[in-house]
């Protein structure tokens, strides 16, 4: 608690002003008007929200290039896909499927793969940009892969 400089009246929250080269602590409506250098008591400047903000904005997303992630982290590790498979319960087949991008894992066999290889299949892709770079509908020629180089430089 504050007690006001002017009116002497206590309060939560003091605003600490300037007023005639005197610093002076006063309550919020002693302070009306005034421009506090520092305010007093005022313990949540509510964080947070724009973290959660941020968090709206973006959606987990399996990453591109989930079948290489699997089977380098595999192959790290010297597991064929059948022992692999029979760890996680799944068939080696799907396993197979799945690490030739043929198959997006769902979130069972998902989770179940970033376990056993210590590896993460998600990541947060900004809201929007998310289908224009997991689309790949636009074919990359040679010529395009040539121009792309060129531009580069
Ligand atoms: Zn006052």
């Amino acid at each position: 608690m504050y007690d006001c400089d002017i009116c002497g009246r206590s309060s939560e929250i003091a605003y600490v002003v300037e007023i005639e080269g005197a610093m002076m602590t006063l309550c919020e409506r002693c302070a009306k008007g005034k421009t506090p250098t520092q305010v007093l008591g005022e313990e949540r400047p509510r964080k947070g929200t724009g973290r959660k903000e941020l968090a709206d904005q973006e959606e987990p997303e399996v990453v591109s290039d989930y079948g290489h992630r699997i089977r380098s982290a595999r192959d790290a590790i010297g597991m064929s896909t059948k022992v692999l498979a029979e760890k996680i319960n799944e068939k080696e087949s799907t396993l197979i499927r799945v690490e030739n991008q043929r198959m997006l894992p769902d979130e069972t066999l998902r989770k179940k793969l970033e376990r056993e290889l210590g590896i993460k299949l998600m990541e947060h892709v900004p809201r929007g940009k998310a289908s224009a770079a997991g689309g790949g509908n636009t074919p990359t020629t040679l010529w395009d892969a040539a121009i792309r180089k060129e531009k580069k430089k």
